[in-house]
């Protein structure tokens, strides 16, 4: 299953639709992608303080 984000209240859920407002959810993005785009940003910000 994947794991699904209401863009109304900001809700993960696994359902289509949000529990709590009865929006429609979209897929969520699984978390790697920023996860690197943190990574990236910590070095940076690692450097400038050095
Ligand atoms: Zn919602």
């Amino acid at each position: 299953m994947r794991m699904r984000k209401c863009p109304k209240c900001g809700r993960y859920t696994l359902k289509e639709k949000c529990p709590t407002d009865g929006s429609a959810t979209v897929s969520a993005h699984p978390p790697r992608f920023s996860l690197g785009k943190e990574t990236k940003y910590g070095k940076y910000r690692r450097a400038a303080q050095e």
